[in-house]
Order: structure tokens, then C-alpha cells, then sequence
């Protein structure tokens, strides 16, 4: 370790230290923002002196975070990068601090306490049974109900995107998967070597989170690092593309298009047909 990195750990634990302090006084939010915190840290001289203000702070913190530093010193943060200029950042009170249940957010009243949850890059916990051919997935009206989401929006904001409706801010969490669309993955990813093949809207940034949060939430590790986001569908390799529309190079995709809900793929039970019983699939 060189004495740059030693001197950026001294400050973290100096930032620590001040979120911890203000963590214990029972009047502060169990989440605060880095504004928040900054108004305690500026009052140390050193703090201020080496960060000058928010935004200076936030780029530190930054190069920590990307360093996997932060995340040793100062566990109890989470950040939003989904704003690349400026990444936003949450600090929570951590659980042994807690005085009662009620302190936490509701849906965390039923977690033990001690548990804490560590999502580690390198640690795939599904083993994918492979036999080399590769087979890849679209999300939209595939494996994502599209339409389900309508109900949940103001129709007001629903009439106005007519035109556009995955533009619309927060539409893909609302979301629910198309019938059979999830065991028809995992059973498919048995077989073959599967990828989510999907396109996000160039204008709405939220909506590529959204759709690996919403990976994340409904297929979880059998999914694990395996979503693609491309306007260039046809650049990718592979022998199977399930999808339910020709547009962003799925037409031109080299191995075999299998048109969903087409007559002939109408649904997920007919697809598997093919591609677990029927002929597809063979070396
Ligand atoms: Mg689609």
C-alpha cells in the first residue's frame, strides 16, 4: 500500500468517525445524504482543507468506492450511479446502532439484525450446464411483461408517453414477468449457454437500471452477469435469438430467430418445445 492510499484511508476513517457520531444521536434520519453529512464534516479544519466542498468530497469518495476502499472503512453507505457526473450518496445508520425495530424501515423489520448482505463481483452461485451452444433472450414482452405496468401508472403521464411508453420514468419496476417466463429460463439455461438480449431506451438513462434491477429481482443468480443491452443485436454471436420483434438487429442476428409470439412460438410453452424437445439444440 503506498501513502497515497494510507492517507486516503486516514481520511475515510476521520469521515467514519464523524458519521458515526452523528449516526448515535437518535435525532438524525436512519439515511442521510452526503449534504447532510458534509455540514458536520466541514467543521473539522483538515476535512475542509483537503475537501473543499460536496462535490470535492463526492469525487473522493468516488475513487474509494471504484477502489473497493470505501467499502472497508465506511460499510454503511450505498450509492446511485446513475447520474455519471455526479454519483449520489446514502449513509445509514448501521443495524447494532439501532435501539428498536420500529427504527427501521418496514420492510427490513422481519431481517435478523446480524445479517448483512455482501453482493461479491466474482461469486457466481448458479452453475449453468452448458453444452456450447449459445441461446440468448430479449426482455420486452419476452421475459418482461410490458403492458403490466400500465395499470400502475397516472393515466395522465400514461396518455402523454402514447407514443413512447418506455420513456415513461420507473415504468420497468412496475413490471411483472411474462407467463412461465422465468422457469422457461432456468430451464433453458440448463441447456444452453443463455443471455439476456435486450435494448434500453437511449433517452431514459433510468430505464437501463431498471432492467438489471429487474434481473436482479426476478431471476437473480441464474442470470448472473449475463444481460446485454444493444441497439446491435445481429453483432452478437450465437446460434438462438428469442424475440418478439424484428427492430435493433434482430432480424439480421446470424443464427436462428425465434420469432415469440408468432404463431408458430406463440408462447413460452411452445418455445421450450422447440428448444428442449424438439429438434433445436443439437451439436
Ligand atoms: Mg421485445
Amino acid at each position: 500500500m503506498n501513502e497515497e492510499q494510507k492517507n486516503a484511508i486516514r481520511v475515510l476513517r476521520r469521515i467514519k468517525a464523524v458519521l458515526d457520531k452523528l449516526m448515535n444521536d437518535p435525532s438524525t434520519r436512519v439515511e442521510i445524504r452526503l449534504n447532510e453529512l458534509y455540514d458536520h464534516l466541514r467543521r473539522d479544519p483538515e476535512i475542509s482543507d483537503l475537501l473543499p466542498n460536496p462535490i470535492r468530497m463526492s469525487q473522493f469518495l468516488r475513487a474509494q468506492h471504484q477502489e473497493g476502499v470505501m467499502k472497508q472503512v465506511i460499510p454503511n453507505y450505498r450509492v446511485d450511479t446513475s447520474t455519471h457526473e455526479m454519483y449520489q450518496w446514502y449513509f445509514f445508520r448501521e443495524r447494532k446502532d439501532v435501539d428498536s425495530v420500529e427504527q427501521l424501515e418496514p420492510e427490513l423489520k422481519d431481517a435478523p439484525l446480524e445479517m448483512t448482505v455482501e453482493f461479491q463481483d466474482d461469486v457466481p452461485t448458479f452453475k449453468q450446464a452448458s453444452h456450447g451452444m449459445t441461446l440468448y433472450i430479449d426482455m420486452d414482452n419476452v421475459l418482461v411483461d410490458f403492458t403490466s405496468s400500465f395499470d400502475r401508472v397516472d393515466p395522465e403521464i400514461l396518455s402523454a408517453h402514447n407514443k413512447n411508453r418506455d420513456d415513461i420514468p420507473g415504468i420497468f419496476d412496475l413490471m411483472d414477468p411474462m407467463p412461465n417466463a422465468i422457469g422457461s429460463y432456468k430451464a433453458l439455461s440448463l441447456k444452453y449457454n443463455t443471455f439476456i438480449l435486450s435494448t434500453a431506451p437511449w433517452n431514459n438513462p433510468s430505464a437501463w437500471r431498471s432492467k438489471v434491477e429487474w434481473v436482479h429481482k426476478h431471476l437473480g443468480d441464474v442470470a448472473y452477469k449475463r444481460l446485454i443491452l444493444t441497439h446491435r443485436k445481429d453483432l452478437l454471436h450465437g446460434h438462438y435469438l428469442i424475440d418478439d420483434r424484428p427492430n435493433n438487429g434482430a432480424v439480421e442476428f446470424r443464427g436462428e430467430w425465434i420469432q415469440f409470439g408468432s404463431s408458430k412460438y406463440p408462447d413460452w410453452d411452445s418455445v421450450l418445445a422447440y428448444l428442449l424437445v424438439g429438434g433445436a439444440g443439437s451439436n
